[in-house]
C-alpha cells in the first residue's frame, strides 16, 4: 500500500484541509449552526409580539417559506422531524399491525414513527450509489415475498399489510425516488419520503420531499437549517394537507370559543419563537448551500489522490451536502481513520449503527442487506459547516 491510501495519511490530509479551510488550531465539529443578526432580529420580534407559542405569524411565514423553496404545494409546521414522519405516516395509512419498509442505514427516527403507529418495521437493502433504499432490492422483495390482494400489498411470510415505503435521502444524497415510486405504485404501496436531511437536494429541477404522498423535513440544531428543534410535512394534497394541520393541532374544530376536538390529535405544532429563528434561517439557506459545496469540492479534490471515496452527487441530482461523507476500503481503515482525526480535535463520526441492529428492532424482518452492512462498516462523516456563514 502506498502512503497516501494508509487511513493514517487520509486522515492527515483530511486533518490539514479542515484546519486551513476552517482557520482554526481548535477543535472543530462536525455541524454547527450558523447564527446571525437576522436569527436574533426574528427571536426578538416574536418575543416582542409576545407570541412566542402555539399561535403566531412565523408559523405562516415559514410555511408559505418552505413551499416556495420546495415547490411543494403545502407544507405545515411540526415541533420536529420525528412528529412529522409520525403523522405523515398516519396519513398514508399506516396502522397497528401493517408493515411498513425502511432502509437499515438511518437514524433512529425512522424506526420509532413507524413505532409509534404500532406498525413493524420491515428492512430492505439500500445501495452504495445514493445511500438510500435499493430499487433492485425492493423489486425482489415485491417480486419474491408479496403478493396483491384487491390493491392492498401483503407480505405473504407474515400475511399483513405493507402500508408504506419510507425511502431517506441519506446525509442529503438524494435515493433513486423517481424508480421508487413507480415501483411502489405498481405495488400499491404509497411513499413517505424521509426527507429530514435533504432540504436543498434535488433530482433534476424537483426538490427532495415532494415525490412522496407525503414527506417529512427537520429543522433539529444539527441539520442544514434549524429550528431551534421543528419540523414539517410536505404534501401536494390539499385534503391530507389541512388533516395534517388539523391532526398537529389537537384536532381542534374551529370556534370561537368552544373546545371540540373531532378525533385523537397530537399537540405537535411548531411554536412561533422557534418558527421566528428558522424564517431567517431558510433566508440564509442558499449562501449555506454553496458554503457547503465549496467546501465539499475541496474535500473531494484531498480525496482525489487516496484510495478514500469522498461521495459526490450523481449526475442529474443535486446533494445539499449536509453532512460530507467519505468512504473508507474496510472497517478497518475506518476506526483508524476515525481515531486519528478525533485525537487530532477534527471531529468525526461512523455512520448509525443499522437499525436492525438495535435492541428494540433486532426481531423485525430484515431481507438481505449487504451494501447497508459494508456502508456502515466504512462510512465517515467529516465537518461539514457552511463556512463564512
Ligand atoms: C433528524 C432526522 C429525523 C428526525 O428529526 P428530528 O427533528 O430530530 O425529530 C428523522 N429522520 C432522519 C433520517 C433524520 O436525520
Amino acid at each position: 500500500m502506498n502512503k497516501s491510501s494508509s487511513p493514517t495519511s487520509i486522515a492527515e490530509q483530511i486533518c490539514s484541509y479542515v484546519r486551513e479551510r476552517f482557520e482554526t488550531t481548535e477543535f472543530v465539529p462536525l455541524h454547527v449552526p450558523s447564527l446571525s443578526h437576522l436569527e436574533k432580529e426574528r427571536v426578538v420580534d416574536a418575543i416582542d409580539s409576545t407570541f412566542v407559542s402555539t399561535v403566531g405569524e412565523y408559523v405562516n411565514v415559514i410555511e408559505r417559506k418552505l413551499c416556495e423553496i420546495t415547490g411543494s404545494p403545502y407544507a405545515i409546521a411540526t415541533v420536529n422531524g420525528t412528529a412529522a414522519l409520525q403523522v405523515a405516516l398516519r396519513l398514508a395509512g399506516v396502522e397497528t399491525g401493517t408493515e411498513v419498509i425502511l432502509p437499515p442505514l438511518s437514524f433512529v427516527a425512522t424506526a420509532n414513527a413507524v413505532s409509534y403507529l404500532h406498525a413493524h418495521p420491515l428492512f430492505v437493502d439500500v445501495e452504495s450509489e445514493t445511500l438510500g433504499l435499493s430499487v433492485d432490492a425492493l423489486t425482489d422483495f415485491f417480486e419474491q415475498k408479496t403478493q396483491i390482494q384487491s390493491n392492498v400489498c401483503v407480505n405473504r411470510e407474515t400475511g399483513r399489510r405493507i402500508s408504506a415505503c419510507v425511502p431517506m435521502h441519506t446525509f442529503g444524497f438524494p435515493v433513486n425516488i423517481e424508480a421508487m415510486i413507480d415501483l411502489c405504485n405498481r405495488y400499491c404501496v404509497p411513499v413517505v419520503e424521509d426527507a429530514a436531511e435533504s432540504l436543498g437536494s434535488k433530482v433534476g429541477s424537483r426538490h427532495a420531499g415532494t415525490f412522496g404522498k407525503l414527506a417529512a423535513v427537520s429543522f433539529n440544531g444539527n441539520k442544514i437549517v434549524t429550528a431551534g428543534g421543528g419540523g414539517a410535512i410536505l404534501t401536494a394534497d390539499e385534503q391530507l394537507a389541512k388533516h395534517a394541520k388539523h391532526l398537529t393541532t389537537t384536532a381542534k374544530t374551529p370556534h370561537p370559543w368552544d373546545y371540540f376536538h373531532d378525533e385523537c390529535g397530537y399537540n405537535y405544532r411548531m411554536p412561533n419563537l422557534n418558527a421566528a429563528l428558522l424564517s431567517a434561517q431558510l433566508d440564509r439557506l442558499d449562501d449555506f448551500l454553496s458554503a457547503k459545496r465549496q467546501l465539499a469540492a475541496g474535500y473531494q479534490k484531498v480525496c482525489h489522490t487516496s484510495d478514500a471515496k469522498f461521495l459526490w452527487e450523481r449526475p442529474g441530482t443535486t446533494a445539499n451536502f449536509w453532512l460530507m461523507t467519505l468512504r473508507l476500503e474496510s472497517r478497518d481503515a475506518r476506526d483508524k481513520f476515525l481515531e486519528h482525526t478525533n485525537e487530532a480535535g477534527v471531529m468525526t463520526r461512523p455512520a448509525w449503527r443499522l437499525l436492525n441492529e438495535l435492541p428494540m428492532y433486532d426481531s423485525c424482518q430484515c431481507e438481505a442487506i449487504p451494501s447497508a452492512s459494508q456502508l456502515a462498516d466504512q462510512l465517515v462523516n467529516v465537518p461539514s459547516s457552511a463556512i463564512g456563514c
